[in-house]
């Protein structure tokens, strides 16, 4: 469907990964809004890479999550209990779109022979009336209390204004070993939201996965992992006994730090790590998973230092530290988020 673009908009999202398209998809019958992408399709970003593993925590776990997040992760408690309070969300959302879940040992996955992520996109995208593509945000300025957003269309330049602006743009283009998992190769919206008062921090805050493999587009997730063994060159296990058994049992999320640490002695003895199961084998390498850097923003997702600016999704930073979050925490906060900053925006135009 071929859509003109309006002048102005109350919210106009950049990015149609989990983050932008969960908010766009609570915002759907409130606000006069825009989203659009700077690729062909709304489907191609780091969200369709996913598993679709969300972190869902019951009443009793709670403590438990947002005691180890603020000692491990460095994490603000008030943001942590704010997130893990409403997981269930997640798999209200998931009834809503009709799509099945099973447990894993943090949360629950779509069930299926797909990978979750580009389920729950597919499926969230659909209820939204469109999503624009091949438009590229190529600036935005502050007029009174409206924004003057550039875009490259497939039509030439435009300017439109909103009166709040949405970044919802993933992780930061970094230049990454082993990866080539959508880190945007233009990424040039930091220096935009700096040139608008924000600050950008934590960039060195990486979430690195230690069974990344084709580059980090795909990574052994517990049901894989648990089948086979990670071996050197010559066959012998890389793990130690205690964790070959959490691994067999898949418990090993939490311990993501000693994994690396003993693949990284197995290269260093000189041999790769690689993972055999029958007559799979797999090399496997350290891969980015995601980025915990960024737009610095308070826990609703609120830019410091520029008023109606709002950052959600990977591009988002606001506490993680010490390695990044904890496995499905991305997916989990994205759908939180979203639904939360679409109450947030539609209570503030009253
Ligand atoms: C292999 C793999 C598996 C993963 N599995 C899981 C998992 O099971 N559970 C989990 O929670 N997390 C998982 N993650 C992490 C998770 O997928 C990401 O953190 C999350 O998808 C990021 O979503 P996002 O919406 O913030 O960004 P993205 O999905 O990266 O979307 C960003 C959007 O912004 C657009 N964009 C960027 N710049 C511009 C611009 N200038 N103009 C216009 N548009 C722009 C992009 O085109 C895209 O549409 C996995 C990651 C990888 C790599």
């Amino acid at each position: 469907m071929f859509i003109l673009f309006g002048d102005s908009y109350e919210v106009i999202i950049v990015g149609s990964g989990i983050a932008g398209s969960a908010l766009a998809y609570h915002m759907h019958p409130f606000l006069d809004y825009l989203i659009f992408t700077d690729q062909k399709s709304p489907m191609r970003n780091t969200s369709s890479f996913s598993y679709g593993h969300c972190r869902v925590i019951s009443p009793e776990g709670l403590e438990e999550i947002v005691r180890r997040s603020v000692s491990q992760l460095g994490e603000d408690r008030e943001k942590m209990n704010f997130v893990y309070m409403r997981t269930h969300y997640v798999t209200e959302l998931l009834d809503e779109l009709s799509i099945g879940y099973i447990p894993r040992s943090f949360g629950v996955i779509p069930s299926g022979r797909r990978r979750g992520g580009p389920v729950i996109l597919e499926r969230i995208q659909k209820k939204i009336p469109y999503i624009k593509t091949d438009v590229r945000l190529l600036g935005f300025t502050r007029d009174k209390d409206r924004f003057e957003v550039s875009l490259r269309t497939p039509d030439g330049e435009k300017t439109v204004k909103t009166d709040k602006l949405v970044i919802a743009t993933g992780g930061y283009a970094g230049s990454f070993d082993n990866t080539d998992n959508f880190r945007y190769k233009n990424y040039s919206i930091f220096d935009m939201v700096r040139m608008n008062g924000g600050n950008i921090i934590n960039l060195d805050c990486i979430f690195t996965h230690p069974f990344g493999y084709d580059r980090g587009r795909r990574i052994l997730i517990g049901k894989d992992a648990k089948k086979g063994d990670f071996v050197d060159k010559r066959g012998r296990f890389v793990f130690n006994k205690k964790i070959r058994s959490m691994i067999k049992e898949d418990r090993y999320h939490e311990i993501f730090h000693l994994l690396l640490a003993e693949a990284d002695e197995c290269r260093a003895r000189g041999s790769q790590v690689y993972f055999v199961s029958g007559s799979r084998r797999e090399e496997i390498t350290p891969c980015v998973h995601y980025t915990s850097g960024g737009i610095e923003t308070n826990y609703l997702g609120e830019v410091k230092g520029c008023r109606n600016l709002f950052a959600v999704g990977e591009c988002q930073a606001n506490g993680s530290k010490n390695n990044g979050r904890f496995p499905g925490y991305p997916f989990t906060s994205a759908i939180v988020y979203g639904k939360e900053l679409a109450r947030h925006l539609s209570d503030s135009r009253r």
